[in-house]
């Protein structure tokens, strides 16, 4: 499949069309940015990276029952992916407190949730992607009650399976974030990418920090996390 015209560019991706309305192609960058884009930087490697650990996590995903945009990795950094219309959410799960939740609640970072916690995030960088609940969802329509009961579903699955992966490979699943697109169909499938990006993992052992807290905080040994999630996940 070929890329044809530029459709997006994101803070850390590129969306290409192809000859088929149905696909596009995703090309991942090295830019990093942090605190709604005001922290800017680049993680060399960062970009192929995300690309094979999203892939590889969204293929367990299907096998797993959960449908993805994903349909094939053309190369090191780009990926044919399902043509769909994002729902305008940020879908956060958590299993332990940490970054702007342990903020808002006044907990030290890394204190266990009893129950797994989801939120809602507005996706709409000129205010900040605002937290939001059900109703708010409702009232504006960016989703209906069928569809929000569906990703809300899937999310906790998702959870589910991603955290008994990443235990086998001594990694903790401490919280991350997914977004979901509608097919032409309706369907309601997994979109984005999952990473370190977009997700805190923990080294089971030591609580090392594997991914973009490294960069958000300034921690050092960014690149080295990128490619201890890559190893562990995928052996090289
Ligand atoms: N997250 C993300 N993109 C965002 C906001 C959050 O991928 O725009 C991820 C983040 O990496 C973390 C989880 O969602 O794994 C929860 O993030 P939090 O709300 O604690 O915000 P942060 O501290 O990252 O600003």
């Amino acid at each position: 499949m070929q890329k044809t015209t530029q459709l997006y560019e994101g803070k850390a991706k590129k969306v290409y069309a192809t000859e088929d309305p149905e696909y596009c192609i995703v090309s991942y960058k090295d830019d990093a940015t942090a605190f709604n884009g005001l922290k800017k930087g680049s993680i060399a490697g960062k970009g192929a990276i995300n690309n094979r650990v999203t892939n590889f996590l969204m293929k367990l995903l299907e096998k797993n029952g959960i449908p993805t945009h994903y349909v094939e990795e053309l190369n090191d950094r780009e990926t044919v992916v399902r043509r769909v219309k994002i729902v305008p959410l940020e879908v956060i799960v958590r299993n332990i407190a940490a970054g702007s939740l342990a903020k808002r609640l006044g907990v030290e970072e890394g204190t266990k949730l009893h129950s797994t916690v989801l939120e809602y995030c507005y996706k709409d960088d000129a205010l900040g992607d605002p937290m939001v609940n059900e109703y708010h969802i409702l009232a504006m329509q960016w989703a209906t009650k069928e569809e929000l009961d569906k990703i809300a579903s899937y999310a906790l699955k998702i959870n589910k399976v991603l955290s008994d992966y990443l235990k086998a490979v001594n990694i903790e699943l401490i919280d991350f974030k997914l977004e979901f697109g509608k097919t032409s169909d309706g369907t309601i499938v997994l979109a984005d990418e999952i990473s370190p990006d977009t997700c805190r993992f923990w080294d089971s052992v030591t609580k090392e920090k594997l991914d973009k807290d490294r960069f958000r905080r300034d921690l050092g040994g960014v690149e080295d996390a990128y490619h201890e999630i890559l190893k562990r996940l995928l052996g090289e």
